[in-house]
């Protein structure tokens, strides 16, 4: 199917490894201009140069803390010299620090609540008046299946990723009538470094190996495996296609059925 995305451009925040770097690579596969961003400049040119090799095609690179207002208007403004504006912005981030209530300080939920909302606040802030200018956009969060479904031991991400579902919402009410959807991936879940490290936490807590640790996530799926990147990249994707035009403020939980709920 062809989705319609060759020339667009889209930039995906927190993108140098696990399911942003996939979603960077899947809109590479769609002829998209691409610009990836993170905090580590090694591992950005590192990443780069793989996605070159692999495509043929260097995706553009700006080194970016998201949690800070200043990284984030530097990476707009590089990404909109290079390519001219932005059609497709994929709000991703790191992992907010696990822990329970008790183990968690306000810097840890100040901190948190910067890289999960504020980010996607000031990246959209930054970007949706030349989408809506346009009458043409596409802004895709990823959340987590804890949007559903809270997951032991990461309150922050559980408390906090609810607040991006109602700002997608509320803002897609205010975007559709510019042709600008809003919508959310909520991946279950993926191997990347982020769980392989959640499965490292709690692993120290049960005693067991955290394969054994991983290989019971698992079982917790009915699909009895772990995501791919890839497989969370797709959907992103499919969202930001012309196919998917008329699907706004919704969510896509891609988690192989771990919620368990109807709806
Ligand atoms: P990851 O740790 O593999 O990758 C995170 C990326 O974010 C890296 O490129 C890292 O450099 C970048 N990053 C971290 N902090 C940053 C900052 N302050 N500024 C700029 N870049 C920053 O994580 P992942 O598994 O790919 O997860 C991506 C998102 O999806 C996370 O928010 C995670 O909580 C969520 N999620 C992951 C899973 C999973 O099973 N992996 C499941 C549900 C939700």
């Amino acid at each position: 199917m062809d989705f319609q995305l060759k020339d667009k451009t889209v930039l995906v925040t927190a993108s140098s490894s696990g399911i942003g770097r996939a979603v960077a690579e899947a809109f590479v596969q769609e002829s998209c201009n691409v610009a990836i961003c993170a905090r580590s400049k090694d591992q950005l040119i590192k990443t780069a140069d793989e996605i070159k090799k692999s495509s043929g095609i260097e995706p553009l690179w700006c080194v970016c803390d998201i949690n800070t207002t200043k990284d984030i208007n530097a990476t707009i403004d590089v990404v909109n010299k290079n390519f001219g504006h932005i059609d497709i912005l994929v709000n991703n981030c790191g992992g907010p620090v696990a822990g329970i209530f008790e183990n968690l300080n306000d810097e840890d939920w100040q901190s948190a609540f910067e890289q999960v909302l504020l980010s996607v606040v000031r990246f959209s802030r930054g970007i949706l008046p030349m989408m809506k200018e346009r009458r043409w956009g596409r802004i895709i969060n990823i959340t987590s299946v804890a949007v559903k479904q809270p997951l032991e031991n990461l309150m922050l991400s559980n408390s906090l990723r609810n607040a991006v579902i109602g700002f997608a919402k509320t803002l897609s009410n205010e975007a559709g009538k510019f042709n600008v959807t809003v919508n959310n991936v909520a991946p279950g879940y993926t191997l990347t470094k982020r769980l392989y490290e959640l499965s490292i936490n709690k692993s120290k807590l049960t005693g067991e190996s955290h394969e054994h640790t991983l290989a019971e996530m698992a079982k917790e799926v009915p699909l009895v495996r772990l995501a791919r990147p890839d497989e969370i990249a797709s959907a992103v994707v499919y969202l930001a296609s012309e196919q998917a035009g008329y699907i706004t403020g919704n969510t896509i939980q891609v988690d192989g059925g771990l919620y368990k709920g109807v709806y």
